[in-house]
């Protein structure tokens, strides 16, 4: 295995960031010592959990420093060299510098680094391929510069084409995202969407389905991308598929962002020489700060530049000049070493779960997650979740697909290795851990019902047993400790 980088979550320097961190915390003390306290707290319990959510991780220190100062107080509305607001050259700065090292980590054309988030990083690129594929044609047909030259009657005609556009996107329960065209989300609203799926006897994406799918529907986007998929997406296929109806290709790496820094996944499984525009989050596998990015081919690029005001208010160039660490240190070659150790990590937990007679999706990993079926334990995932929790291990419930429980207690738990392979831990204890996952899970029973049978949201668990797993999990997470070297007590 190789060693932790020293870009995460050690630091050459730990003396250095434990002065900084408590020098911070004094000043924030002085004026509101709860919120001082509660930042303390935090770090204690990160240190405390055993934390398998699949889309956290752990900044390194140089990026959480990055993020708290003076930048915040910048309006930069525009983009660097071309802003609406004076005095922005060392927010220019740091934005370049973000782009640029993001097309050199994922050797983008264009890389657009506002986005405050995953599900902002979304709207960007939904309204840069209307505004691509819906506005300038029409403008071009009333022979308009820009939405304000259009009559009152071409305009009206304009809003109602922006909401008769289709997208198909992935099912969320087959591991989809709410953003991509789901009712609840604001995506579901503009679009009439259509979801493909997995095929039931494998659980494995069904590309000769998404392409019946596509033919059928016809739509204006088709996106990929997942946040409880456990195998790999050939994005050659789905760009082939895409160019056929003539949909524009976006693919949604939010969650394995970091797995294609880390050149884990490449040739027809790295979506960015594939995909027409691709959307992530800055803060999952990538290990950046809170935040997201949208990546696109040239002729995407002017229309994305436009995410403010389009969708954004001004930017966070505090969260940019982060950003711009964060993939610096992505650049890095100790961070091939990180993603690869983070799939090595999900493919032992997988088969320690596996030997143990776990039940997986798919039966098993190729990417940065695992998602257990388990009603193998009869358990809800509700329930399941809940019992890990007495446990000390975090994880979150997952529907599966075709789940009998719905979307809030559903079947399935999903794990995954970014946070734990950030503070290094490796295959050996990926083993125990799912040792200790199979304990917890087969000593725990579904709670009875109040009106019989029993119920799917309350679990009972011998308090010896999640004492012992809770112990050990301490025990274990004692040998790879969470920013060693800062001290805040
Ligand atoms: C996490 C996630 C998002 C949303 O990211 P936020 O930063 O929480 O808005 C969007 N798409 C996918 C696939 C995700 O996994």
């Amino acid at each position: 295995m190789a060693e932790p980088s020293s870009t995460g979550n050690r630091t050459p320097n730990p003396e250095a960031a434990q002065s900084a961190f408590r020098s911070a915390l004094d000043v924030i003390r002085g004026v509101e010592p709860r919120v001082a306290d509660a930042i303390a707290n935090e770090l204690a319990d990160q240190r405390e959990m055993l934390k398998l959510i699949a889309s956290e991780n752990y900044a390194s220190p140089a990026t959480l420093l990055a993020m708290g100062n003076w930048f915040s107080d910048k309006y930069a509305e525009g983009t660097a060299g071309r802003r609406f607001y004076a005095g922005c050259r060392n927010v220019d700065t740091v934005e370049t510098l973000a782009a640029e090292h993001a097309r050199t980590v994922f050797g983008a054309d264009h890389a657009y680094v506002q986005p405050h988030s995953g599900i902002d990083a979304n709207l960007v690129a939904f309204w840069a391929v209307l505004s691509q594929k819906v506005e300038s044609p029409a403008l071009a047909r009333a022979g308009a510069r820009q939405v304000n030259d259009l009559s009152e009657q071409d305009w009206a005609e304009l809003r109602r084409e922006f909401g008769n556009q289709r997208m198909l996107g992935m099912s969320l329960d087959a591991g989809g995202h709410l953003t991509h065209g789901f009712r609840p989300n604001i995506s579901g609203k503009m679009f009439d969407q259509r979801s493909y799926g997995t095929d039931p006897a494998t659980g494995l994406l069904d590309y000769d389905a998404v392409r019946a799918a596509a033919r059928e529907f016809r739509p204006l986007i088709i996106v990929a991308g997942y946040s409880a998929y456990p195998r790999l997406v050939n994005f050659r296929l789905m760009r082939e598929i895409a160019d056929e109806v003539g949909a524009t290709l976006m693919v949604d790496m939010a969650h394995f962002a970091g797995l294609v820094a880390g050149k884990v996944l490449t040739g027809d499984f790295d979506p960015v020489p594939h995909a027409n525009i691709v959307t992530t989050t800055t803060h999952k596998s990538l290990r950046g700060p809170r935040g997201g990015m949208v990546l696109c081919d040239e002729a995407l690029a002017e229309h994305v530049d436009r995410g403010c005001p389009m969708v954004l208010g001004g930017p966070l160039p505090h969260v940019m000049a982060a950003k711009a660490v964060a993939l610096a240190e992505a650049a890095r070659p100790e961070f091939r070493d990180y993603a690869q150790a983070i799939v090595d990590n999900s493919r032992a937990l997988a088969e320690g779960l596996l030997t143990r007679g776990a039940k997986l999706v798919t039966g098993g990993t190729d990417n940065h997650l695992v998602l257990i079926d388990v009603s193998g334990y009869g358990l809800t995932g509700r329930q399941a979740e809940a019992a890990l929790l007495d446990a000390g291990i975090v994880t979150n419930r997952n529907s599966v697909p075709q789940d009998p429980n719905g979307a809030w207690y559903t079947s399935g738990i999903r794990i995954g290795t970014p946070a734990l392979t950030t503070r290094g831990l490796g295959t050996a204890e990926m083993d125990e851990i799912a040792g200790l996952i199979d304990t917890v899970l087969s000593g725990a029973t579904a709670a009875p019902a109040k009106n019989g049978g029993t119920s799917k949201a309350h679990h009972v668990l011998d308090a010896a047993v999640a004492e012992q797993v809770a112990k050990r999990a301490a025990d274990l997470l004692a040998g790879f400790p969470l920013y060693p070297g800062i001290d805040l007590s």
